[in-house]
């Protein structure tokens, strides 16, 4: 039998369902909500193709020698794409700018409650696509579907989650790779999409997800706001996370139901395999006329990376990196001391047996209350997220520092 990543290194990429030539492999989920795969003994020839594609196994790494190549403050320089854009629209711009070349991009949309990659061939399509959506995302089957572009000599930009961008380069054979442009997102790790399911159980008129975060309260350098807006059975839209906490938003927000390989994410690299890096401006001081409509930071990686960035209808701005990287630890250090707390181990229990505002208090921290029985949970929780916050920005601070005293 195949040694794949196991229960807390599997990063849910769905890398070796792709690569299987006997369909040995399948998807299941887990107590934690979370997309995990197993292998049919039956079915399965020992061929050891999954244990070579596994980015989590085959031991390769992300990481790239060389530093990033360039450092940018960015935006989409159109209106409309960069309102959509969960922080300045740079994906749109850039899949806007391919796709009119003849080209396809990847992306994820909502389909229900499940959020997942499909082929973005228009602009119209694109639209879904735009917008951070704070749950963990399938994958499944999606390489195959590039390899098809790919080998039918269209240009592809595949833009997701860094271990998806890992597995994607591992699945499409070298040969392709000219044509295909990797964009990975600064990734803070994905909640469980068990939380959605709660959601929507106890919101019987529920429909659809419209969004997780949009502009509606602008974009700030300190963060933003959450709107969690979802359309109800009779198409009128609600904003659930308006005035208190959200168990989907804000449970995103704790980070207590991330998948385990978010704790230990050995994809948080400045320097990576994909051609760009993109993700939120955080911290920014020298672009404040832009700070309503979103700024972007954009890493690049790769001469592709470098050309399709100057082709999109995009503006670059000079930007210093360790105050950028300062401010957005999780570009180089994807520790996380959460995987140790309580409340995530207890996770898979407490979701099947808690009610959905039981688990809003615990998973979404809305702990102002009377009620003195949640009292000592809301003091570990303002002493246990403190302490973490310390420990994890000390460490990223001396990464950070020793990156920079080594280039
Ligand atoms: C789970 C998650 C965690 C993040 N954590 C951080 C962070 O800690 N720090 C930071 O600076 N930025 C983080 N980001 C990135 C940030 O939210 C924006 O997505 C990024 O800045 C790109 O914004 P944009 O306006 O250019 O593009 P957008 O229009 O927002 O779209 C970017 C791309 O992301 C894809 N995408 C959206 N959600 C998912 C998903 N769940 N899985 C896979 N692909 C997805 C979209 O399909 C699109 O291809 C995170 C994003 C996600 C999805
Ligand atoms: S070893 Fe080969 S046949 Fe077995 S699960 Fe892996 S890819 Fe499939
Ligand atoms: S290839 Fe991806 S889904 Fe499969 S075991 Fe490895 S990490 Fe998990
Ligand atoms: S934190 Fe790392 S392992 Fe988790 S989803 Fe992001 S890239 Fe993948």
């Amino acid at each position: 039998m195949p040694k794949l990543a196991t229960h807390h290194s599997c990063t849910g990429c769905m890398g070796c369902i792709d690569v299987c030539p006997k369909q040995a492999i399948s998807k299941h989920i887990g107590s934690d909500g979370h997309y995990y795969v197993k292998v049919d003994p039956e079915k399965c020839v020992e061929c050891g193709l999954c244990e070579r594609t596994c980015p989590v196994v085959n031991g390769s790494s992300y990481g790239k020698e060389s530093p990033a190549r360039s450092y940018h403050a960015a935006w989409s320089l159109n209106e409309k794409i960069r309102k959509r854009g969960a922080t300045s629209g740079l994906f749109g711009a850039m899949a806007g700018c391919v796709i009119a070349s003849g080209g396809v991009a990847v992306g994820v949309r909502m389909e229900g409650i499940r959020c997942r990659y499909f082929i973005i061939r228009s602009p119209e399509d694109l639209q879904s696509a735009q917008g951070s959506k704070y749950t963990a995302s399938d994958p499944e089957g999606i390489y195959s579907e590039v390899r098809t572009e790919l080998k039918g000599g269209r240009r592809v930009l595949f833009c997701g989650l860094p271990c998806h961008v890992a597995a994607c380069l591992s699945v499409i054979p070298e040969a392709l790779h000219h044509k295909l442009i990797c964009v990975d997102l600064i990734c803070g790790g994905v909640s469980s999409p068990a939380l959605l399911e709660i959601f929507r159980k106890s919101t019987p008129d529920f429909s659809a997800v419209k969004s997780f975060r949009n502009k509606k309260y602008g974009w700030k350098p300190s963060g933003f706001k959450y709107n969690f807006t979802f359309i109800r059975n009779d198409g009128t839209e609600s904003e659930a996370s308006r005035d208190k906490k959200h168990l989907v938003t804000d449970g995103f927000a704790c980070e207590l139901t991330d998948r385990y390989s978010c704790y230990n994410c050995r994809f948080a690299l400045p320097s990576r395999k994909s051609d760009i890096t993109i993700g939120d401006l955080w911290g920014d001081k020298d672009y404040p006329a832009q700070h309503p409509e979103g700024v972007s930071l954009a890493m690049v990686h790769s001469t592709k990376g470098e050309e399709l960035l100057r082709e999109a209808d995009i503006s670059l701005n000079p930007v210093d990196p360790g105050k950028a990287l300062l401010s957005n630890r999780r570009v180089v250090d994807g520790r996380s001391v959460k995987q140790w707390f309580p409340e995530r181990r207890l996770f898979p229990f407490l979701s099947r047996h808690l009610s959905p505002s039981m688990l809003t208090r615990i998973y979404a921290g809305d702990l102002k209350t009377r009620n003195p029985l949640w009292w000592p949970l809301a003091l570990w929780r303002l002493v246990s997220f403190r302490i973490a916050e310390k420990l994890m920005r000390r460490r990223s601070g001396r990464l950070i520092e020793r990156l920079f005293r080594n280039q």
